[in-house]
C-alpha cells in the first residue's frame, strides 16, 4: 500500500480527493524550494488558521511554518 492509498483509508477522501491534494502539496513545495529568497510573506486569515503566501514564487506556509521560517531568519543574522 503507498502513502496515498494510507491517506485515502485514513481521511475517508477518496482516492481522486487525495491525490489533488498529494498535487497541491507538491507544486507548493516546489514553489518554496525554487523561490530566489528570502521568501516575502503575506498573511492571509488570522490565529491558528492563517496561512501565508509568498509574493515571489506564491508559496504557502501555515502558520506554525511560518513561526520557525521568521525565527530562522532572525537567527542567521546572528
Ligand atoms: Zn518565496
Amino acid at each position: 500500500m503507498d502513502v496515498r492509498e494510507v491517506l485515502s483509508k485514513v481521511s475517508g477522501l477518496d482516492k481522486k480527493e487525495v491525490n489533488e491534494i498529494w498535487e497541491k502539496v507538491k507544486v507548493n513545495q516546489k514553489r518554496l524550494r525554487e523561490c530566489e529568497g528570502p521568501h516575502n510573506f503575506e498573511q492571509k486569515g488570522e490565529g491558528l488558521r492563517a496561512t501565508f503566501v509568498c509574493h515571489k514564487c506564491q508559496g504557502e506556509l501555515k502558520s506554525h511554518e511560518h513561526i520557525w521560517y521568521m525565527r530562522g531568519l532572525e537567527h542567521g543574522k546572528k
